[in-house]
């Protein structure tokens, strides 16, 4: 459910320290040892995000970052370059290429995820899976917990990634079509029927909690989640 996250780095010792960070912190990480294994997965599938390594064999980070920047369907995805060379002149040539922004090694995979979410959090922050509060109900996706004035509310996986699109949509109406692509993703065996099931559980999960009034039938059209509904 997290933002793809491409890891472009033949230290593999260090691509697997990234990896594991990035999978604890809710998102999904790509690995790649070079730039040329990298180009080949983006044809197969355009991450949301890439971490790119300077100095790599065959192709460097920089002119890969480059050929990204040029190309139409990779130059709006957020880079963040690692280097091992602090001098100022390379850091200024990282972000010439086009980076969003650069580390240098050595550096904390905490720091590295700090970056790559402000960094989403300006460019793409339907991405990132922080905990959401709306009025009394607390989500986090990371814990996969919902939460009613720290009472945990009991829900299927389908509720809790159905309630969580909601809490990032607040207010706005959705068709069940849209909802279907959006919280099942490309299953088009899946009726558009499936989501009245799944909201009817939602509600009884959220009942308990008096929150059940939060989805509303927007008759015609689908379902909203309406943030200003009065307890
Ligand atoms: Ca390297």
């Amino acid at each position: 459910m997290g933002a793809n996250i491409l890891i472009v780095e033949d230290e593999e010792s260090i691509l697997e320290l990234i990896a594991i960070n990035l999978h604890q912190s809710g998102f999904t990480p790509i690995r790649a040892l070079n730039a040329e294994y990298a180009d080949k997965l983006i044809h197969e599938a355009v991450p949301d995000f890439i971490i790119l390594d300077w100095m790599l064999p065959g192709m460097s980070g920089i002119d890969f970052a480059k050929r990204l920047r040029s190309n139409t369907s990779t130059k709006k995805i957020p880079i963040i370059m690692l280097t091992a060379k602090s001098e100022e002149e390379n850091m200024i040539k990282g972000l010439d290429s086009g980076a969003d922004d650069y580390l240098t090694k050595p550096f904390s995979p905490r720091e590295l995820v700090a970056r790559i979410k402000a960094i989403l959090r300006r460019k793409a922050p339907e991405l990132i899976d922080e905990p959401i509060q709306i009025n009394k109900l607390h989500l986090d996706p990371t814990t996969y917990l919902v939460k009613s004035n720290g009472t945990t509310l009991q829900m299927g996986p389908t509720e809790f990634r159905l309630l969580h699109f909601f809490m990032k949509n607040p207010d706005r109406v959705f068709s069940r079509n849209h909802i279907l692509d959006k919280v099942w993703g490309n299953q088009s065996d899946i009726d558009d029927r499936t989501v009245d099931v799944h909201i009817k559980r939602l509600r009884d999960s959220l009942t308990l909690a008096k929150h059940h009034k939060l989805i509303q039938t927007v008759r015609g059209i689908g379902y909203r989640f309406c943030e200003n509904h009065k307890q």
